[in-house]
């Protein structure tokens, strides 16, 4: 079994046990949340939420003063944050960035499973190899990968980024080599024109959407804007009003009149959605063909596994902590710091 097949196999075991699983009772859930925010208190922890985790994590991260937000803000907020624990609610190159930038705290995951496609199909000796066959290039690799792979790379990006960072390197005349997710890899390269050369990764959950699904979506809400995540297929971004990471989607959502949004990214984007823009209606893009269970899947995996009991478990008995090798750490850390600069540097849009 390939690497992607294999990884489409955990959505569909993941799809098959969210149907079976009886939910944890209200009362619970109640005691679990309690808990949690007594023991960040008592850890001198802060949780760092990707939009993407469960609702009610999202929520208590906002509530115990934490952070829900993008990858790149997850970093910078990590970083910045005096916290000496981070409790990082995501996956786990999420948990490794955290770790990579804040090498004295200690950082940890509700479970150190939870990892990403993209993670999964950029392994560093082929990546590496990959590399040394076109050494003209500057290595530019998305968030979604490895320490390892990030310690190989001139820059590290975030979706909220990459335009811009591949369009200065373009202007300066350099020629990229772009890994691993080739949808938002090439939306980059025909954006600014930059020679791109890419890898051939996708994320399972964006690769998906199908852009008749969402035409035919179309036909009920004429008035609706369909916004897109980047990392979906160019059929998909072609018939998109907007592009953009899922920071972008959200400013999106609120600053674009029409009252309704045919959203195409995970779900778990809904709930900071819903709660910024309230009087406006969210549909969820389509990643079902005809014959499929359910009219959209677009739901990861690994992010689902994040959940109240582990996460109360860890900070109760402090395992699942993620390690970054220093020596990689140190190189790692150079391409990321690179990104945040040139984020801090970057005019306010
Ligand atoms: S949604 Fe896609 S890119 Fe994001 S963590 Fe899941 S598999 Fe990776």
């Amino acid at each position: 079994m390939t690497e992607q097949a294999s990884a489409q196999q955990v959505v569909r075991d993941h799809l098959a046990k969210i149907h079976e699983q009886p939910q944890v009772p209200a009362a619970e859930r109640v005691e679990l949340r309690d808990k949690i925010k007594r023991l960040l208190k008592e850890r001198n922890a802060v949780l760092v939420a990707h939009y993407y985790t469960d609702p009610e994590i999202q929520a208590l991260a906002e509530e115990t003063g934490g952070c829900v937000s993008d990858s790149l803000e997850m970093a910078r907020f990590g970083r910045d944050h005096p916290a000496s624990t981070l409790v990082v609610a995501g996956v786990k190159f999420m948990g490794e960035t955290a770790k990579i930038l804040s090498p004295e705290k200690q950082v940890f995951m509700p479970t150190l499973e939870a990892t990403c496609s993209l993670d999964i199909g950029c392994p560093i000796e082929e990546f590496s190899a990959f590399c040394d066959q076109h050494p003209d290039r500057t290595v530019v690799v998305y968030a979604n990968t490895s320490a390892a792979v990030k310690a190989r790379a001139d820059w590290v990006v975030t979706s909220s980024i990459a335009l811009d960072v591949v369009d200065h390197l373009d202007s300066e005349g350099q020629k990229i080599l772009w890994a691993p997710d080739k949808h938002l890899g090439d939306y980059v390269r025909r954006e600014t024109g930059a020679d791109v050369l890419l890898w051939d990764g996708a994320c399972i959950v964006h690769e998906e959407f199908k852009a008749q699904g969402i035409l035919d979506l179309k036909k009920v809400y004429p008035d609706a804007a369909v916004l897109v995540h980047p990392e979906s297929p160019a059929s998909v971004v072609a018939i998109a009003d907007m592009v953009g990471s899922t920071t972008q989607i959200i400013n999106a959502a609120r600053d674009l009149p029409n009252k309704q949004m045919i959203i195409a990214t995970d779900q778990g984007i809904f709930y900071k959605l819903q709660q910024l823009v309230p009087d406006k209606e969210f549909i969820i893009a389509p990643t079902a063909g005809s014959g499929a269970t359910c009219r959209s899947c677009a739901n990861c995996p690994w992010m689902a596994m994040n959940a109240l009991d582990n996460l109360a478990y860890v900070l109760e008995h402090g395992g699942n902590e993620v390690h970054v090798d220093p020596a990689l750490g140190v190189q790692a850390m150079k391409p990321l710091t690179r990104m945040l600069d040139f984020a801090a540097a970057k005019p306010k849009s």
